[in-house]
């Protein structure tokens, strides 16, 4: 297999659940997003070992990524959180993918695609009470819940709002979710005063997990902490999370090169003074991003070591320093080890974007190694 590998740390992923369902107390249905290939884990053996640590309910952005896990022999409910074309419904309907509904005509649709179906699909109604996404208003709910139990080949199973600035400790974030959370919970009672019953009521993604317990009601989907990695970084300090996620390569070339010598593409690093360089064989056509180059250190036997000039498509180099105990062959962590390796948050930091998008962007090229644990894993050097 190629040096270049994800490996999945799946016993680390069972640590977070359990940190979840440690935070969220016994009651609360964990729902877990398994959207974008499971953030880029790879989405089925993320959710067979999800399902078989205490997550109940899985979650998915497209019909095609439902699909993919009913077959891989998936029967747990699966959400289906964005809208699908009208042309999709009957592969909805067929794989039993549980759609938010946030208007009639989408509720009409779904009806007649369970019909031809055989099925009766399990639904939730979705609220907008600020993220301003999908949902209907909170004055709606009422009179769409009705429309959904009017329709027989339907069954109103949930109710959820999503929120969008859970993640956030300011005065001004806090405050907004509990609006938000005042207008879910008005739109509930009115449900109820209505005379129907709400089914399963979910709002949390991971930063609500972590700071509005009132936020829990009976399900929460919480996703990047399971993937161990906090919302946001002022979150970082409250959450004892392990990336599950690391990317892993080899030494594959080292040389010494003389004082003034360029480097890579443009020439934009230059040995000031007699130097060891290792190449890697990771680029941005892997998903590692290009504007990381001269900003990242990577860990080889133990130490950290800067990148030197510009990433390539599928190569870097790396400055080992004047002397070096480092081999070629010896295995690199980039990100998401142990010890002093850079997380995805790291390097999400530099790039002023979120975690989700650096594990999200690692692609297909790279192989997922799945990790059971210590002791239980084929891996060399796994911990
Ligand atoms: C992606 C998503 C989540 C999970 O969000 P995290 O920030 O990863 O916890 C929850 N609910 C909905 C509707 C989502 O789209």
């Amino acid at each position: 297999m190629r040096a270049t590998q994800a490996l999945i740390h799946l016993d680390r992923l069972q640590k977070n659940i359990a940190a979840v369902r440690n935070r969220i107390g016994p009651k609360p249905l964990i729902c877990m997003p398994v959207k974008a290939d499971g953030y880029g884990h790879g989405a089925i053996p993320v959710a067979h070992e999800a399902l078989s640590s205490g997550v109940a309910v899985l979650a998915v952005a497209s019909v095609q990524e439902g699909i993919e896990l009913r077959k891989a022999g998936i029967t747990a409910p699966i959400l289906l959180f964005s809208i699908p074309l009208p042309e999709e419904l009957d592969d909805l309907a067929a794989a039993t993918l549980s759609p938010f509904v946030a208007d009639k005509d989408s509720a009409t649709a779904l009806a007649a695609a369970a019909d031809r179906a055989g099925v009766r699909l399990p639904v939730h109604l979705k609220i907008d009470t600020g993220m301003g996404r999908v949902g209907c208003r909170p004055e709606a709910a009422a009179a769409l819940a009705a429309y959904l139990v009017s329709l027989p080949s339907l069954h109103y199973v949930g109710t959820a709002t999503h929120l969008a600035r859970a993640d956030a400790l300011s005065a001004d974030a806090m405050a907004y979710t509990q609006k938000q959370l005042a207008r879910f919970t008005q739109a509930l009672d009115a449900i109820r005063t209505a005379g129907f019953d709400t089914g399963i009521v979910h709002a949390a993604n991971s930063g609500a997990v972590f700071l509005h317990t009132d936020a829990y009601f009976d399900m929460v989907r919480p996703g990047i902490v399971l993937y161990g990695y906090p919302p946001s970084e002022e979150l970082a300090s409250l959450v004892q999370l392990e990336p599950v996620m690391e990317l892993r390569t080899a030494v594959v070339f080292i040389k010494k090169v003389l004082s003034g010598t360029p480097l890579s593409y443009g020439g934009t690093w230059i040995a000031p003074a007699d130097r060891m360089i290792a190449t890697l064989p990771v680029g941005y056509g892997d998903g590692l991003p290009r504007a990381l180059s001269g900003n990242l250190q990577v860990l080889i036997r133990g130490a950290l070591y800067p990148l030197a000039g510009r990433i390539c498509m599928d190569q870097c180099m790396v400055d080992l320093g004047p002397d070096t105990d480092v081999r070629r062959w010896d295995p690199v962590t980039v990100f998401g080890g142990t010890g002093e390796a850079l997380t995805a948050g790291d390097l999400a930091a530099k790039l002023h974007t979120i975690p989700y998008e650096i594990t999200c962007n690692i692609n297909k090229r790279v192989p997922r190694v799945y990790c059971a644990g210590v002791g239980k894993c084929s891996i060399t050097d796994c911990l």
